[in-house]
């Protein structure tokens, strides 16, 4: 069993760590404890010791575990078929993965319909990899302007991005650059609907620099709850079904 509560201490030394190094407080930056494959049971430990928002990247997980977790801010950070939005539209507080006209559109359909205005981030996929999701940092402020016009139900609070996996932690450092030097330009325009306030940048592997660049809400999971085994995982959702668990 991992130590969640001494992991979440070490992970709050090192953002503190990190920040205090460029001049900033560590109290600034926002900790979201990325709970993908983690039981409610697991994630309540963290709530206990003071997390106040968790992150998922699976719809399904999201409805699983809802119900089961103590008050905390839910954010959805993985990739979002429009056709599932509904589920999770009034579950979560902020959606970080928007990448398209047409989700942004189906989150602020859904959203009208419950009565409420979603707080979104627009993905950046800065290295423009094949395997993640995301706009082009040239192609981001042409989607915000586009999701300002159109989604009257939608509030764009600032930028997410997932950098490149390197052998070396520095190198990911142009990569994060390049984002925040985006948001600092977008967060100059000036419309009721958008309010930056959040740069997502940072996992695990790579957190203190993305602070060093400017981040300052960082998505951390396995620092905190262990590695994932993905395996165990699904053998468990395999006997829940089954009606075993
Ligand atoms: C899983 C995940 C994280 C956290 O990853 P760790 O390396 O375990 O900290 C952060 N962001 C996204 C989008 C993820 O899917």
């Amino acid at each position: 069993m991992e130590d969640i509560k001494k992991n979440l201490e070490a992970v709050r030394e090192k953002i503190d760590e990190a920040a205090e190094a460029c001049g900033r407080n560590g109290e600034d930056v926002l900790l979201v404890a990325v709970s993908k494959t983690r039981t409610p049971e697991e994630i309540n430990i963290a709530i206990d010791a003071g997390v106040t928002d968790i992150g998922e990247n699976k719809v399904q997980e999201i409805m699983d575990k809802y119900y089961s977790i103590k008050p905390v801010r839910w954010h959805m950070i993985g990739h979002l078929q429009t056709n599932k939005v509904k589920y999770i539209i009034d579950k979560v507080d902020m959606i970080h993965s928007v990448d398209s006209i047409k989700l942004a559109g189906e989150i602020d359909r859904r959203a009208k319909a419950v009565g409420r205005t979603m707080d979104i981030l627009v993905q950046i996929n800065p290295a423009q990899e094949e395997s993640k999701f995301g706009v082009s940092v040239d192609q981001a402020g042409d989607l915000v302007r586009e999701i300002l016009e159109n989604c009257e139900n939608i509030r764009i609070r600032g930028l997410m991005s997932v950098a490149p996996i390197v052998e070396n932690m520095r190198d990911v450092k142009p990569y994060f650059d390049a984002v925040k030097a985006k948001y600092d330009e977008l967060a100059c325009i000036e419309h009721p609907r958008l309010d930056f306030r959040y740069l997502s940048m940072g996992m695990s592997g790579d957190y203190p620099v993305a602070i060093e660049a400017g981040s300052n809400l960082v998505r951390v999971g396995s620092a905190i709850f262990g590695e994932r085994d993905y395996a165990q995982f699904r053998k468990d959702q395999e006997a829940k079904k089954n009606g075993n668990a």
